[in-house]
């Protein structure tokens, strides 16, 4: 049994494995959810969607992209500043859906769910504002794709345990991971190292002496 699987075992044990909910929203909306959640909470996050779903809609009620790509930019930023970095949000949201009808001829970006997860993590990094992390995300949650997304609790606790280097940066530890986490296992694997995160291994002082892993860890 490798480290990895070790690990994801242990954690099962201390919290089950956890199922996905049914997707529920397009991955170009998901997209676009992600990239308004860069640096800021869930909540202020979703608030800024729903502005932006309540001021660019069509008459089915979901967002009219080509509305958003022809509104300015100042009116953008204006409706997601909940969201915090609204000026570079505004402008990445609309650049990714020009280059989304540009490349695909459409605002619908559908065909990811059918494609090799890593293939798309490459062609949409291409894009500034879409990171590893931004469209595995879209990719894990809203298509079910086998792929681990790792932010920034994941890529600390995988340093702590030395299942990377601890020199890696996010993204490394990212392609590092693919290829460690057990197979079938990305979603759970994924969702109880969050938990596992904030419960016990927290960023500033993790709770060592309750952790059910200090065999596995090197810290
Ligand atoms: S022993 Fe401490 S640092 Fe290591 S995984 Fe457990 S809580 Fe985190």
């Amino acid at each position: 049994m490798t480290k990895t699987e070790r690990i994801d075992h242990i954690l099962e044990r201390m919290m089950g494995i956890p199922q996905r909910d049914q997707a529920h929203s397009r991955p170009l909306e998901s997209l676009v959810l992600t990239i308004l959640s860069q640096n800021t909470t869930d909540t202020n996050s979703f608030k800024a969607f729903n502005a932006l779903k309540n001021a660019f809609h069509g008459a089915d009620g979901t967002i009219d992209w080509q509305q958003l790509v022809d509104a300015p930019r100042e009116d953008i930023a204006d409706v997601i500043r909940t969201g915090g970095l609204a000026n570079q949000k505004s402008e990445r949201i609309q650049n990714i859906l020009c280059w989304i009808k540009r490349e695909y001829g459409d605002y619908n970006i559908d065909f990811i769910c059918d494609m090799d997860p890593l293939d798309v993590v490459n062609l949409f990094t291409t894009q500034k504002g879409i990171g590893v992390k931004t469209i595995s995300v879209v990719l894990a949650f809203c298509c079910g794709a086998a792929i681990f997304p790792v932010d920034t609790h994941i890529h600390r606790i995988c340093r702590r345990l030395g299942l990377v280097d601890d020199k890696f940066t996010a993204e490394k530890t990212f392609w590092a991971m693919q290829e460690l986490v057990p197979k079938g296992k990305s979603f759970s694997f994924h969702m109880n190292l969050i938990y596992f995160g904030r419960i016990i291994c927290q960023a500033r002082k993790p709770l060592c002496e309750e952790c059910p892993l200090t065999d596995e860890c090197k810290r």
